[in-house]
């Protein structure tokens, strides 16, 4: 049945109990049990982050000289971040909504510098096989041409690959400090080089590192650089709503000055509603978003910062001695924190088949491809769990080890088959539809009877991912058995 607006309004201790309800559904992240998307602390502090957006929830960053409030927290927000990221004084920037608007931006940015100073008209920019999904969103959103930086044998961004890639409509180089797949730090110096000496900008997307990265070298690890005192590196984006424990809506993109900036700007001048101007994509900038990451920084300091890199480097260490310590699994690439994958090098292990075993065991994890893994984000709280996720990891190993039938079976059979069917075109025709139905008019309580049928979705619940997973699995297997006859 279609859902309506209730006909007249119900009691709002009502409907926040019914909020209340709803979110019994999602994961457990205030355990430790998720290992991406969420950043907790504790109850204290998120209800001290809800006092800080709800006392904004109204206030509206669109016009940045009407709510002063807002501009000045963008301000300091801003010049903190780039003063962390070790910018000299000129560079500038912007809060944004999250991460992907902060890449989405740096693209659109680059691609209109290199049209309007250089004349280029077929835009192209190098990305690392590792670089965030956002990057290829932003590729396909501004029609900028990618083209792929591969891996060496050690995961790493190739970078003696890196100087063919470059020509004449190259208007961007990506590296990421650390790469969302496997933490490792890109070259980001090497990158800066080549950079230079062609006259390209290069962007380090730090959303997830930026405001861990600076506070563990604080504490004293070593880290290669990769900040604004890499001469070739003209911006930075670096997300509020992950390491700097904001509440979710704000990241932030600098850049080294303000003639770079001003080619995210855009400019109205002849609209009926008014002469117009607007620094990055959204209109409507949500102010409660702004309060919110100003007062975690406030709150935080850095000595708030410092404790919570310190522990999260503390499990992130005992997590990647506990996996290299299971026999059979290995740790990708060269992570330097706060996230690590890891895979099977154990031809009887297949690691989707482990992530089941630790699915059904209560923890959230998601999966890597090219090659097969797991992932992890860590945070501090993270340290509580460690020692029991890697107890379960151990166990999870064991069983599928004496079990290699279980890589054939539930997720692990469809998280192989989308990773490893050479039909990538298929793969995404299929995600496309099955993803598309979730948001059919309706949504999903309109699958819940439109699910069976053929290849239809067996024993899960129908316009889940859990479907759709088990619809393509299906799939597979017919195209399996229609290759081999
Ligand atoms: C999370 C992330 C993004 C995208 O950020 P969102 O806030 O999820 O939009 C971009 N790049 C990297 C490296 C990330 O980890």
């Amino acid at each position: 049945m279609a859902h309506k607006l209730p006909a007249r309004g119900r009691p709002a201790a009502e409907v926040l109990a019914d909020l209340k309800t709803f979110s019994s559904a999602d994961p457990d992240y205030r355990h430790g049990r998720l290992w991406s998307l969420a950043y907790y602390q504790d109850e204290d502090y998120a209800a001290f982050l809800g006092e800080a957006y709800s006392a904004f929830a109204g206030a509206n960053g669109l016009n940045p000289t009407v709510f002063k409030s807002l501009k000045r927290f963008e301000n300091e927000i801003i010049e903190a971040t780039a003063a962390l990221l070790h910018g000299t004084p000129e560079v500038c920037g912007v809060v944004t909504s999250g991460g992907t608007e902060s890449c989405l931006l740096a693209v659109k940015t680059y691609r209109d510098r290199a049209r309007q100073v250089r004349g280029v008209s077929r835009p192209e920019m190098i990305l690392p096989v590792t670089a965030h999904v956002a990057w290829f969103k932003a590729s396909e959103y501004f029609d900028v041409k990618v083209r792929l930086l591969p891996l060496d044998k050690h995961l790493r961004a190739d970078v003696t690959q890196l100087e063919r890639l470059i020509n004449r409509n190259t208007v961007m180089i990506l590296g990421s400090a650390p790469e969302y797949p496997h933490g490792t730090i890109d070259p980001i110096e090497a990158f800066g080089e080549l950079a230079l000496k062609h006259g390209v900008p290069l962007h380090v997307d730090a959303c997830v590192g930026g405001f861990i990265l600076p506070f563990m070298a604080m504490n004293g690890r070593k880290l290669p650089l990769w900040d604004y005192r890499v001469p070739g590196v003209t911006s930075i984006s670096a997300d509020l709503h992950k390491y700097g424990y904001a509440a979710k809506g704000a990241s932030t993109i600098t850049y080294r000055n303000l003639d770079i900036l001003k080619h995210q700007m855009f400019v109205y001048q002849d609209w009926p509603g008014g002469v117009f101007a607007s620094p990055a994509l959204l209109g409507t900038r949500p102010g409660g978003a702004y309060a919110a990451a100003w007062a975690a920084m406030q709150h935080m300091g850095k000595s708030g910062y410092r404790d919570l890199a310190r522990r999260t480097i503390k499990a992130f260490d005992r997590m990647r001695k506990g996996i290299g310590q299971i026999p059979g699994l290995y740790v990708m690439g060269e992570p330097s924190g706060p996230l690590l994958g890891y895979g099977s090098i154990d031809p009887d292990v297949n690691i989707y088949a482990v992530g089941d075993q630790m699915d059904a065991k209560g923890w959230q994890i998601n999966r890597l491809q090219n090659p097969d893994g797991l992932h992890a984000m860590i945070t501090a709280q993270h340290l509580e769990v460690m020692d029991a996720y890697l107890c379960d990891l151990r166990e999870s190993v064991a069983t599928v080890k004496a079990h290699p039938e279980l890589a054939q079976a539930g997720s692990a059979a469809t998280y192989g088959m989308m990773a490893h069917i050479p039909l990538r075109g298929m793969v995404k025709n299929r995600v496309l539809e099955m993803f598309a139905g979730m948001y059919k008019a309706g949504g999903a309580q309109m699958d819940l009877h439109a699910a069976s049928g053929p290849g239809g979705a067996g024993g899960a619940h129908p316009g889940t991912l859990d479907a759709l997973v088990e619809r393509l699995a299906a799939l597979y297997v017919t195209w399996k058995q229609r290759r081999q006859a």
